[in-house]
């Protein structure tokens, strides 16, 4: 599924002439822009309002592709109703307003629409979950969650983090969503969104929604990240899709093959795992015993830093070893501290 079309309608002029161009390049499944722009400062542009409705009519009407603007409330839902639209989106800023959600979800119930859930900006799954489900508690049965990155609290290359392990926990708990990504709100430049893009496919994700307009470095919302037409073609052919199955006897037997030695080391691991809680709650007694504190910070910051030596030294990432490891410690005085009656 490609959703393809400006941050912001702008005039009459930029939407046609982007649709148009979207249309004979790409051929988007819809044409997306936004009508009423949630800024998190004021002053910005926020939208041209009811007027560009009629805008993305004319795209409708005339150039037969279906359109799809951003929801925050119901009076939104009713204008958009009346302009004969059939798919909204929740933008990331009110999916985290359960109140906004419950409103909207109201608001549209009966409608034939196509709803689309973008992730909140901060990485709650419950918070994307509980939007989805105030839609499928209202009869909607074509909803489709949209992974637009979540809110970088370091500095990074990218506006917003992937943080690929909350759309994939997403398809784990809701199996019938389908999930598209978003990969121009996630770069926030032009320069990131094929790396973006290409990763979702990766990831076996459905579709994408990606910004493009007329004329990018004009654009009033949004410039560093919207591609021209042209760009969103090219970006498209370079893309390589990836297929959830293929019917290769020899590439099943592999897999099955080495998926069977990760299933013997997993379980090794935890045996592994099993027998260092033994240990620590061992520690935990003599601890207590002698009357010690369970945190030792200069035992653990050697254990830190001899493990993330050791895990580089193997090939494997500081940052995993040592999420690994601050996990396992967590337990561990965890573990000792209820030994010790002080949780
Ligand atoms: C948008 O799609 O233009 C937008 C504002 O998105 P988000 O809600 O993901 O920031
Ligand atoms: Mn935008």
């Amino acid at each position: 599924m490609l959703i393809c079309g400006p941050c912001s309608a702008e005039s009459e002029e930029q939407v046609l002439e982007t649709a148009r161009q979207l249309k004979e390049l790409v051929a988007p499944d819809y044409f997306r822009a936004g009508i009423w722009k949630p800024r998190t400062r004021p002053n910005s542009f926020e939208g041209v309002g009811e007027k560009g409705l009629a805008w993305l009519q004319r795209v409708q009407d005339e150039l037969r592709i279906p359109v799809i603007t951003e929801v925050a409330n119901a009076n939104h839902i009713e204008k958009i109703a009346k302009y004969g639209f059939s798919a909204f989106w929740i933008g990331a800023r009110t999916v985290a307003n359960p109140f906004s959600v419950q409103e909207i979800a109201e608001a549209a119930k009966g409608g034939k629409f196509k709803v689309f859930v973008k992730n909140p900006t901060n990485p709650d799954i419950d918070l994307w979950c509980g939007a989805i489900e105030r839609f499928k508690k209202m009869g909607f049965d074509e909803i489709i969650a949209v992974s637009r990155g979540f809110y970088p609290f370091a500095e990074t290359k990218l506006r917003n983090l992937p943080c690929w392990e909350i759309p994939i926990e997403l398809a784990r708990r809701m199996p019938d969503i389908k999930i598209i990504c978003d990969p121009s709100h996630i770069a926030g430049d032009t320069k990131y969104i094929a790396e973006i893009a290409q990763q979702a496919m990766d990831l076996n994700m459905a579709g994408l929604m990606i910004e493009s307009h007329c004329c990018p470095h004009n654009a009033l919302s949004d410039n560093q990240q919207q591609l021209a037409p042209i760009e969103v073609k090219q970006l498209l052919n370079s893309l390589k899709i990836k297929s959830s199955y293929v019917n290769d006897r020899n590439f099943e037997i592999e897999l099955e093959m080495l998926r069977n030695k990760i299933d013997v080391l997993d379980y090794q691991l935890l045996d592994v795992l099993k027998q260092r809680f033994a240990i620590t709650n061992e520690i935990g007694e003599i601890k207590k015993s002698h009357n010690v504190a369970v945190l030792q910070i200069d035992r653990w910051k050697k254990v830190l830093e001899s493990r993330s030596e050791y895990g580089e030294r193997l090939g494997l990432s500081r940052e995993l070893v040592a999420a690994l490891f601050s996990e396992i410690h967590k337990e561990s005085i965890k573990e000792q501290s209820d030994d010790l009656n002080i949780r």
